[in-house]
């Protein structure tokens, strides 16, 4: 296991915390349309309250580009996070000059106050050390409970580490050690899938992977560009014929490092990009050309489960078709619904992330059958291409 202090190595009683989470949520006329984010940082938040902590959370949104603007004031998320918490959360007013000693001498043990937009002050992005110098000068404890901005080396995600004891939260914690079982030191065989629209967005991930796990299972519209560089006609399918030489690469490399790479063998095809499109199963060669692909088909269904019944471990990012449409999300919804029942018998560890994945995952009713999903976006794909994250690595002891 990696080496972080957790909130067991904290006696916050009365010690003022600065906590880092991740509150960039759906709002839509002023209010939160979707809290997953929110509840995700209520455990760690919680904990350290009961503890007698004075907890100052830090976090940003959107994109206010070093400068106070109104819009993207935070005080807008404050009703949805009080009734996550089910407790009182002091706002901090600021709209630049950080000057927030009033609010900060105001707190008892237990209280929680969250500071304005951290991206306003132009030190956050720039991660600026007299910048994290003055924060750090406000808390004693500093906790990071935000893998999904791990992969930014801000103020707020990074350089705090520096200034002050540093502490994973809760919900980093179960991240990092989900994806440490995932990867890490995996029962083997490991398999991935990559799906989703483009090889261009994921391609350092496809050339990590196939160094890493014994089996990548490509599918989406992913998988066309490599049936392209097999000279499979495509018809109108996406996929990017810039990028069949890059495909092939990944073949060799495949190939080097003994990694089997599963490709689908048949589709399903519609001549147009709609909801319920007159459609058709068949062979991969038999797309026409005024054709798409837009789901796997059956045949390639079943061999994909009969693959992953012979796996052990699973990181899985990219659905295997246009699953926002009828009748072309039966191959992820299929899947999904396989591996989360392989997880609920213990046979597999499986671990999702990815925006569209997520959704997919709700979709087919299984996210909570799953070993983990993260819903950290952009920082777990960093992940998956075996980056290394700074706001991670600045915790690790
Ligand atoms: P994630 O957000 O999980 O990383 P991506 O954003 O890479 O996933 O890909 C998801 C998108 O890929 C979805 O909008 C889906 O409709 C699209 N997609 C998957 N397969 C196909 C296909 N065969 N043709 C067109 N679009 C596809
Ligand atoms: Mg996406």
């Amino acid at each position: 296991m990696q080496n972080f202090k957790t909130l067991d190595d904290i006696n916050p009683a009365g010690q003022r915390v600065l906590v880092r989470v991740d509150l960039n949520v759906p709002m839509q006329d002023g209010r939160v349309t979707d809290d997953t984010r929110i509840k995700s940082v209520a455990p760690t938040i919680k904990e350290l309250s009961d503890k007698g902590a004075k907890i100052i959370l830090l976090a940003h949104f959107g994109r206010p580009k070093g400068q106070f603007v109104p819009e993207l004031s935070l005080k807008a998320v404050i009703p949805a996070l009080e009734q996550a918490l089910g407790q009182k959360v002091a706002f901090a007013a600021d709209e630049g000059a950080l000057d927030i000693e009033d609010d900060l001498n105001s707190l008892s043990n237990g209280d929680i106050l969250l500071l304005e937009n951290i991206r306003i002050y132009p030190g956050e992005e720039k991660n600026d050390a007299s910048f994290s110098k003055k924060l750090a000068s406000f808390a004693d404890l500093y906790v990071n409970d935000g893998f999904s901005v791990s992969h930014r080396a801000h103020a707020s995600t990074e350089g705090l580490a520096h200034h002050l004891p540093a502490f994973a939260g809760r919900s980093m914690q179960a991240e990092l050690e989900a994806l440490e079982n995932a990867l890490g030191a995996p029962k083997t065989p490991v398999a991935a899938i990559v799906g989703g629209a483009k090889v261009s967005t994921k391609l350092s991930v496809l050339t990590h992977l196939v160094e890493k796990v014994d089996m990548l299972i490509i599918g989406g519209g992913m998988a066309n560009t490599f049936l392209a560089a097999q000279g499979k006609p495509m018809g109108k399918s996406l996929h990017e014929a810039d990028l069949i030489d890059t495909a092939k690469n990944v073949f060799d490399l495949a190939e080097k490092n003994s990694c089997e790479i599963i490709l689908p063998v048949d589709v399903v095809m519609a001549t147009d990009f709609a909801e319920n499109a007159p459609n058709r199963s068949g062979d991969i060669d038999t797309i026409e050309s005024n054709e798409m692909v837009l789901d796997i088909g059956e045949q390639t269904i079943e061999a994909i489960i009969n693959k992953l019944n012979d796996c052990a471990t699973l990181i899985w990012n990219g659905p295997f078709g246009a699953f926002e449409m009828k009748p072309f999300d039966n191959g992820t919804i299929t899947i999904a619904k396989t591996i989360a029942a392989l997880c609920k018998e213990d046979k597999l560890v499986a671990v999702g992330g990815g925006g569209d994945t997520v959704a997919a995952l709700n979709q087919a009713g299984v996210s909570q059958d799953m070993t983990y999903i993260s819903t950290a976006g952009g920082a777990f794909l960093e992940w998956m291409e075996g980056k290394e994250l700074p706001g991670v690595k600045a915790l690790l002891k």
